[in-house]
């Protein structure tokens, strides 16, 4: 560790065991930053592992699944021992499942709900006394989230896209919360991409993804809090 400060210009991923989680993660290390990798269960001989053995200076990793209270609760007395001051949030863990309409179940909206909108509320809710004012909190959403743009009705993924505009309400909302510390909340569309959650067929490897939305977020001004912004920053009608 570096000291008592080492996380005081850092940047917190949620998700960061793998997929794009694991890109943002890769991406700042390069860049030289410091970061807090949150992830529902910490696993030994990772590639995310490896990463804190070669970078324990900067990298920390924490537990938490954001669907569960306790864990929260957890998440945030270690944060309070770490005393990081978050320039960058990126709220990024997620799920998604298909369910026909006629076969929808309570069981997989709920689901989808307690990750992909209470998570990041919630876990938005723990870190912002933590965040640094001028920083920037990142929803990942979904173009399916939207109710205007490009959402594809007739797919399966009703309860993921109900989740993700649920999550834009809560963008809107924190971004007023939010302003009197000038942190600026946005969601962004990452695209199509390789993950298991986009599979093999996605049109974007995750490095071209993590590449566009780190970019992206540099470039964010506070005046823009509150939009919903593709990977390459342009606007999407909620
Ligand atoms: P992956 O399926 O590859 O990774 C999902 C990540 O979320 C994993 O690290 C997973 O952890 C974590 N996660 C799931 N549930 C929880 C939980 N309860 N608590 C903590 N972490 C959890 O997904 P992607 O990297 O593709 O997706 C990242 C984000 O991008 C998501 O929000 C997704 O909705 C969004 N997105 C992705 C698209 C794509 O094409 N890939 C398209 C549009 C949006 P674990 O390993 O423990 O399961």
């Amino acid at each position: 560790m570096k000291g008592k400060n080492a996380f005081s210009q850092s940047i917190l991923i949620t998700g960061a065991n793998r997929g794009m989680g694991l890109g943002y993660v890769r991406h700042y290390l390069k860049e030289g930053k410091s970061i807090i990798a949150a992830v529902r269960t910490i696993e030994k001989q990772t590639e995310l592992d490896r990463l804190r053995e070669q970078h324990a200076d900067r990298l920390l990793i924490l537990r938490l699944d954001v669907s569960n209270e306790a864990s929260l609760v957890g998440f945030t007395k270690e944060l309070k021992m770490v005393q990081p001051s978050f320039r960058i949030v990126i709220n990024n863990a997620g799920i998604s499942m298909e369910e026909k309409f006629e076969a929808w179940t309570m069981a997989t909206f709920e689901k989808h709900f307690r990750i992909n909108t209470i998570g990041p509320a919630l876990t938005s809710q723990a870190i912002a006394p933590f965040m640094a004012k001028g920083g920037k909190l990142i929803q990942i959403s979904s173009g399916m989230g939207s109710l205007s743009w490009n959402i594809n009705p007739l797919n399966h993924f009703d309860a993921y896209a109900a989740s993700k505009c649920a999550l834009h309400s809560i963008t809107i909302r924190l971004a007023e919360k939010l302003k009197a510390k000038e942190i600026g909340v946005f969601a962004i569309n990452p695209g199509w991409v390789r993950t298991e959650m986009g599979g093999d067929d996605a049109t974007t490897s995750i490095e071209e993804a993590v590449t566009d939305i780190t970019s992206t977020i540099a470039q964010l001004k506070f005046r823009q809090t509150g939009s919903f912004l593709s990977e390459k920053g342009e606007i999407i009608p909620w």
